[in-house]
């Protein structure tokens, strides 16, 4: 048995990681989750799963749970203490990072830190702080999984190769919901028309942020970190069926991909029961007689200006790629509460990266002021 904390568990990758446990329930067992302000879900999992540890956002909806189920042995706790709970739990194996932003950075540490195996959705982790993370796992001799399906894929490709025979790594981009629009087009959007993915089905923020490219810009710093390579060396090529999740060029130009459909299930599945893999019943097989074509095209940077930000943040290292992130994350929240434009995203992310001053080699206090004071600086330009 495979015991799974799980950060993040009402969200879409927490949804589609409850459903591999449930598909599996022989080989995995759910110890503790954290589940936001979703109160009704909690309950949901504490009924079927009867977890040790439960973590919700508020202490309001923590000591409610705590009357309601207070016959029960579990343990109930709130805010950014509840969340080290439950990636610290004694008795797990496995933490599921799958929150969203750079509030999932600090539970993962601890929990590398107790020598869980890190199942790594919440590539804002390792934007914000990757030289402390892959330190950190270095030192603990903790492997990080990635659940990205782009990394995942990446990281299958390199199965029994060495990093030094590596010449390119290639993201594969779906484009997101306005891959056909130029600029001029995208003035007025709203956000309805942003959350309408063509291929995946995800949460609000990444699939805003995959409209933007900036996914496809924060997953290129996450390659950087999880895979050592330097960023001149990471591509992104434009694929529009989702089909190759991404690939690697060796020196002797051989290229190795991953395929499948797209389904998040299966890196969720991979990073669980890694090196092994298991069945996944209800996964569409790839029929590439039905497929027939695929398509990939040259990434425009000047159209997709997060994408270039994010390679210039990454390049010049130190605190800009937590600028970057944090940027990013109040201008698209304001953009999915109404308050600014969709075009206005990558000016916000544009202005906090100029006026910034860099600090090479920051440490946690640092990067954790540094994501404030962005956070600060970015609201007073909404207001
Ligand atoms: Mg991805």
């Amino acid at each position: 048995m495979r015991k799974i904390s799980l950060l993040g568990a009402s969200g879409s990758i927490g949804v589609q990681t409850i459903e591999v446990i449930r598909q599996h329930n022989d080989q995995f067992e759910l110890l503790a989750f954290s589940v936001g302000g979703n109160v009704k879900v909690a309950k949901e999992l504490i009924n079927e799963f009867s977890p040790l540890v439960v973590s919700v956002q508020t202490k309001e909806d923590c000591e409610a749970l705590k009357l309601e189920y207070s016959s029960s042995n579990i343990r109930f706790v709130y805010g950014e203490e509840g969340l080290i709970e439950v990636a610290t739990v004694k008795e797990a194996d496995v933490l599921v990072n799958a929150v969203m932003g750079s509030v999932g950075l600090v539970p993962t540490l601890h929990a590398i830190e107790c020598k869980k195996v890190i199942a790594l959705a919440n590539k804002e982790t390792l934007v914000t702080a990757g030289h402390i993370v892959m330190e950190a796992a270095r030192k603990h001799q903790v492997p990080i999984l990635p659940v990205d399906s782009e990394h995942s894929a990446i990281y299958q490709c390199l199965q029994g190769e060495k990093e030094k025979n590596i010449n390119t790594i290639i993201l594969t981009a779906s484009g997101g919901s306005f891959r056909d629009r130029t600029r001029d087009e995208l003035i007025g959007v709203t956000r309805e028309d942003a959350l309408n993915h063509p291929n995946w089905s995800m949460g609000a923020k990444i699939t805003i942020d995959s409209a933007t490219m900036m996914n496809k810009g924060l997953e290129v710093i996450e390659a950087h970190w999880l895979f050592g390579i330097p960023y001149e060396d990471i591509q992104v090529v434009l694929h529009r069926e989702s089909v190759v999740h991404s690939m690697v060029e060796f020196h002797d130009t051989s290229v190795i991909a991953q395929l499948g459909t797209p389904d998040m299930r299966v890196p969720i599945q991979y990073a669980l029961t890694y090196p092994d893999r298991l069945p996944h019943p209800r996964g569409k097989r790839l029929n590439f007689m039905e497929m027939g074509k695929m398509h990939f095209e040259k990434m425009d940077f000047n159209r997709f200006r997060c994408l270039q930000y994010a390679y210039d943040a990454g390049k010049a290292g130190g605190t800009m790629t937590t600028v970057l992130n944090a940027a990013n994350e109040v201008a698209v929240d304001a953009f999915l509460n109404g308050k600014i434009d969709f075009l206005t995203i990558e000016t916000f992310i544009e202005n906090a990266m100029s006026k910034h001053t860099i600090q090479m080699a920051p440490d946690l206090e640092t990067i954790k002021e540094v994501d404030l004071d962005t956070r600060h600086y970015v609201r007073s330009l909404i207001d």
